[in-house]
């Protein structure tokens, strides 16, 4: 990250990613007494203005801190929107859309220079406010985000939907049904065969089968779905501390643990797949 130094009536002021600096603006506005950084961070108004930035910001924290890439950070204000650093990038730094309403205060002419000069800089290719170093990465950066929003909102609204269909199955179907022993047995094979080697297919850290093949004590055969829906693939044999987590834990828990059941199942369905195939193959 470059800083790049503007001036202003041969006054310098250095703007670096999305941050300027503060300091230096107040120099070259001839340093004006009473209006300092800090005179003017303290005003009601500017607070004012930082809670509506942080609000409305639309390109969030990435603009900020790791933007700036200022060394010798001192501080840097919850918001992400000024930063007071030591050294010799020191004083006030903020960002330019800040920057521009502190140059306001400081004068009229000054307000009208940094208008045009500095939207110019943060304008360029080279200065666009998210970029970094790199425009095309700074656009994947922040097409990554959106998608990862979108992801968590699909994530809330599939866990919406599983809590839907448990309740749905608590009116529909309120018998328990064991596992059969052929289901209790395509369960074991499963289990006892790659990858889970008799480990708990929940949670991978405690052994379900003894040595014999034969569940431990405490392993439980767990309907994942619903108590009444016990063909082979609604269940999995489970260790007594994910048995426990599963019975109390609600549908969230549950959500959670999905991923690790539908690989369960998927192991249970295709030995059922291959045991079919090769049923078909004898017989003809
Ligand atoms: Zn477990």
């Amino acid at each position: 990250m470059t800083t790049t130094t503007l001036s202003y009536q041969g006054s310098r002021i250095r703007l670096r990613g999305a941050m300027l600096n503060l300091t230096d603006m107040w120099q070259a506005a001839d340093r004006p007494p009473n209006r300092r950084p800090s005179d003017w961070l303290a005003l009601e108004e500017t607070a004012r203005f930082r809670t509506h930035a942080g609000t409305h910001r639309t390109d969030a924290t990435d603009l900020f801190a790791p933007n700036a890439g200022l060394a010798g950070i001192c501080h840097l204000d919850s918001d992400g929107l000024v930063a007071t650093v030591r050294g010799n990038q020191g004083g006030t730094w903020a960002h330019w859309q800040l920057a521009l309403t502190y140059a306001r205060y400081l004068s009229p002419p000054f307000h009208l220079w940094c208008n045009t000069v500095i939207r110019a800089a943060m304008q360029r290719p080279d200065h666009a406010p998210a970029a970094g170093d790199d425009p095309l990465r700074a656009n994947l950066d922040e097409q990554f985000q959106r998608l990862h929003h979108r992801l968590d909102t699909l994530d809330r609204h599939a866990a919406d939907l599983m809590f839907l269909t448990l309740s749905a199955q608590d009116l529909l179907l309120g018998t328990r049904r064991n596992f059969s022993g052929l289901s209790q047995a395509a369960i074991l094979r499963a289990v006892a065969a790659e990858p889970y080697g008799g480990q708990c297919p929940c949670c991978d850290d405690a052994p379900v089968l003894n040595r014999e093949g034969r569940p431990v004590a405490g392993a439980e055969f767990d309907h994942f779905f619903h108590r009444s829906l016990n063909r082979p693939e609604f269940g999995w044999l489970i260790c007594a501390a994910c048995h426990d987590d599963l019975t109390h834990g609600g549908y969230l828990l549950h959500f959670s643990r999905l991923p690790r059941f539908r690989s369960f199942q998927a192991a249970v369905l295709e030995r059922r797949r291959r045991g079919r195939m090769r049923l078909g193959s004898t017989a003809e």
